[in-house]
């Protein structure tokens, strides 16, 4: 299948680790030009540069989204290199475990900062050329805004507050032709899931092979590549009359009956 992405300019946040490298990838392989937005410097400008040796004239800005002007400087930067915006993938994110007990006020309102309110910054100031594009959204989220998970409040509330957003911004963008959707995974390794697993747990091997023994699907994790097809697809013309839906791509880990595992 042709995703009809080619040349198409793609924001993707996050872009060069875990699910955002995925995705940045996949959409240079479909000849989309992927710009990515990290503050992960060496592994943003290693991808940026692999992409334009392969012909692909990826762009990488720097900085941290949770950080005001941020956002604004992405949608700039792109803006001037390119002249146009397609896409808009909200990805960057991180489960800062700021429980009830642990974090506090102060701690819920920098965890949404971290990752709730650059979703909306990028859309916001992207909006025009959206327009001119009639262009599409994915919203990454996460099987916690469905499921909970414990101890993080902040990245549970801002996990289902982009689903709201996505079904928010479907209705208000239908009169431009602007699809929002958004893809939910669970359990896929990267190193933010690495990260968890060794800090949360005294063994994490043991804890691996629990989660995956539950994953009714072949009893393996989601790779990053499977959560990238995806968002590739809801982003191209292809997926032309979904919009405002929620993608749970897990193997069936969040919704298929518990006797099966
Ligand atoms: P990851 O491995 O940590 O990669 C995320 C990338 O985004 C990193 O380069 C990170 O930089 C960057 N980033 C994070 N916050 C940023 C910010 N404020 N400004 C600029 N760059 C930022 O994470 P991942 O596992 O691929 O997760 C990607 C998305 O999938 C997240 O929204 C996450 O909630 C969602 N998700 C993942 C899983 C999973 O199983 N992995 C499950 C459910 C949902 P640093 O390395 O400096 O943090």
């Amino acid at each position: 299948m042709d995703l009809q992405l080619k040349g198409k300019v793609v924001i993707v946040t996050g872009g060069s680790k875990g699910i955002g490298e995925g995705i940045s990838r996949c959409l240079a392989r479909e000849g989309a030009i992927p710009v990515i937005a990290s503050r992960s410097v060496a592994e943003s400008e290693q991808l940026a540069g692999e992409l334009q040796d392969a012909g692909i004239p990826a762009l990488f800005v720097g900085g941290d989204l949770s950080v005001p002007g941020q956002c604004r400087a992405v949608v700039e930067q792109t803006a001037s290199r390119f002249g146009s915006i397609y896409g808009i993938v909200n990805n960057a994110g991180i489960n800062d475990a700021i429980g009830l007990e642990k974090g506090g006020p102060d701690g819920f309102r920098s965890s949404l900062d971290k990752n709730l309110h650059h979703y909306y910054g990028l859309v916001h100031f992207a909006l025009p050329y959206l327009k001119e594009s009639r262009g599409a959204i994915v919203n990454v989220s996460s099987k916690v805004a469905l499921t909970g998970q414990g101890n993080t409040s902040g990245y549970a509330a801002a996990k289902g507050a982009q689903l709201a957003l996505t079904r928010e911004w479907a209705a208000e963008l239908l009169p431009y032709g602007i699809r929002v959707n958004a893809v939910l995974p669970a359990e896929v390794m990267t190193p933010l899931y690495e990260t968890w697993l060794k800090t949360a747990f005294k063994d994490p091997e043991a804890k691996k092979k629990e989660i995956t023994a539950r994953i009714p699907l072949e009893k393996r994790m989601t790779t990053k590549e499977e959560i990238a097809d995806m968002v590739a697809f809801l982003l191209s013309p292809r997926s032309g009359h979904t919009t405002g839906q929620w993608v749970v791509v897990d193997g069936g880990y969040v919704h298929l009956d518990r006797s099966i595992t």
